[in-house]
């Protein structure tokens, strides 16, 4: 069974940097991990802990359940596809294909089923006899994929693979290796900075910032019970938005004020405290007058529209009031003129309070 354990590990860097600080997590077998999140956030770094082409500098990493912090990376039973596909340029698709089963002997007949098979899986038979340098940037990813899948490894680990694919190619080969994952039951670890690759592929996420997790869930449990304010920040586009202010309680229920806002009744009983951030989807922003009948409004007050982006199906609506901008997706309607008024709500049953200070969700 091809779980993997991180157990309080970390990477600190020669120059002192900890790039991962005491992750701990397992991922199961056959499930599919994406790690997500900013530049620098040290996904890279557990990904090639993982690998093994980074030491650890502390704490234990197994997979299926053997501790492998001292095992070299062609003995972990793994296989990697780069960013940069890292193919051989003077070998052409078949034999780049069979270059690490040669290297393992294994019987000619064999690699030739595998390599065979795995070209039929990618729609690369026709390309078998081709070098790299003839072939488009998404045949070369699948070539790279092919590497990975005639190897049967019992992880893959994906660094960052879609990057260099133009959109319509990155949404493809996302479908494509979201097919493969379910074809071949492997454990799969798959790191990005996008956010929408992350939603899409993932049975899981783990979302990292600056070297610490910061929340490990399903997808949708992460877009509706964001853990703290980077991650509902991250999570979601246009980004949740967050408006400063405090709880007061009253004999007629609690609102959440802040200055140039109109108060805003809450649900729940949250407990009276400064220090207090409001979080909004765009979504769940209504123009007044138009949002549908079942929703539990809550009134926002008037707000100046700033921007209009009409995106076909919907209209992404930037709008200001005193020093409160907000970002609502509304449907696509008459809308007023940049400059005019417009009266916004919110669904009250899709507010988000976090503690300023430290981020973390009150919900
Ligand atoms: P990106 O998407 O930009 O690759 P990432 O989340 O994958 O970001 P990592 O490559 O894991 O980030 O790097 C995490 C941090 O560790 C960064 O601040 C990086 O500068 C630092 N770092 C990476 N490699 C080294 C190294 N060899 N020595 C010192 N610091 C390093």
């Amino acid at each position: 069974m091809a779980t993997v354990t991180l157990d309080h590990v970390k990477k600190e860097y020669d120059n002192g940097f900890v790039a991962v600080h005491d992750a701990t997590f397992q991922i199961e077998h056959g499930e599919f991990i994406v790690l997500v999140g900013p530049s620098g956030c040290g996904k890279s770094t557990t990904l090639r802990m993982i690998a093994g082409l980074e030491d650890i500098s502390g704490g234990t990493l197994s997979i299926g359940g053997r501790v492998v912090n001292e095992v070299a990376p062609k003995d972990r039973d793994i296989a990697m596809v780069f960013q940069n596909y890292a193919l051989y340029p003077h070998l052409d698709v078949y034999e780049n294909m069979a270059f690490g089963l040669r290297l393992r002997k294994t019987p000619k007949a064999e690699i030739d089923q595998r390599v065979r098979n795995a070209a039929e899986k990618l729609g690369l038979v026709d390309e078998l006899e081709r070098k790299p340098k003839a072939l488009s940037g998404g045949q070369r990813q699948r070539v790279a994929l092919g590497r990975a899948i005639v190897r049967n490894p019992a992880v893959f680990l994906f660094d960052e693979p879609l990057s260099n694919l133009d959109a319509k190619l990155r949404v493809q080969t996302r479908t494509q290796i979201s097919k493969l994952h379910r074809e071949l039951d492997a454990t799969m670890i798959y790191v990005t900075h996008d956010q929408v690759e992350a939603m899409t592929m993932g049975d899981r996420i783990v979302v990292l910032d600056a070297g610490h997790v910061q929340q490990i869930a399903p997808p949708l449990e992460l877009y509706n019970r964001p853990a703290n304010i980077f991650v509902a920040g991250f999570i979601g586009s246009p980004s949740m938005n967050f408006i400063e202010g405090a709880v007061e309680v009253s004999a007629s229920g609690a609102v959440f004020v802040s200055p140039g806002l109109e108060p805003l009744a809450l649900r729940g009983a949250p407990t009276a405290s400064s220090g207090i951030t409001l979080g909004c989807r765009p979504e769940d922003l209504y123009v007044h007058g138009v949002a549908p009948e079942a929703k539990s409004l809550v009134d926002l007050g008037a707000f100046t529209v700033d921007v209009l982006e009409p995106m076909g199906n919907e209209i992404v609506l930037y709008a200001s009031r005193g020093g409160t901008s907000l970002v609502a997706r509304v449907e696509p309607q008459e809308l007023p003129e940049p400059g005019a008024s417009v009266s916004l709500s919110a669904d009250a049953t899709k507010l988000h309070l976090f503690d300023t200070a430290s981020g973390v969700s009150l919900a």
